[in-house]
């Protein structure tokens, strides 16, 4: 018995009375096991590897954002200042970007808008609305 017992996550030392939770090819301290999901039936130990992946897991943001499917999408869309108006084109035109980002399984999370100040230029200020939209879990 010369090999000492160390957590095979964190590598802390277990001594005789120290509780270890035992693996197929391993053991773990008491604080890396707690980190273990309880195991389901038929199964009766998680291998090292298994272990490591579950734990390693949990320490990475939920859901990583790689690029490919972007949680939030930001849109921008300028309206001329009669938007607010009832019945305006402009209305509808914001309506076709909603419902587009709708049928593509996103929802409209937020929605603001700022003014831009170019009195007299075109006929009006103009209205920048930024469109936030949120990805729905499928
Ligand atoms: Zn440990």
């Amino acid at each position: 018995m010369s090999k000492k017992n160390v957590c095979s996550i964190c590598g802390k030392e277990l001594g005789m009375m120290s509780s270890k939770i035992m693996l197929k090819d391993g053991m773990l301290c008491s604080s890396c096991g707690a980190k273990l999901p309880k195991l389901s039936a038929g199964v009766q130990q998680y291998t090292l590897e298994e272990a490591k992946n579950i734990i390693t897991k949990q320490n990475e943001p939920e859901q990583p954002y790689t690029g490919e499917v972007p949680n939030y999408v930001v849109l921008q869309v300028v309206l001329k200042e009669a938007v607010f108006g009832v019945g305006s084109q402009n209305l509808s035109e914001l309506e076709v970007i909603i419902n587009r980002q709708a049928a593509k399984g996103y929802r409209l999370h937020t929605i603001s808008t700022t003014t831009s100040g170019s009195k007299g230029v075109g006929g009006g200020d103009r209205i920048q609305a930024t469109c936030v939209f949120e990805k729905l879990p499928r």
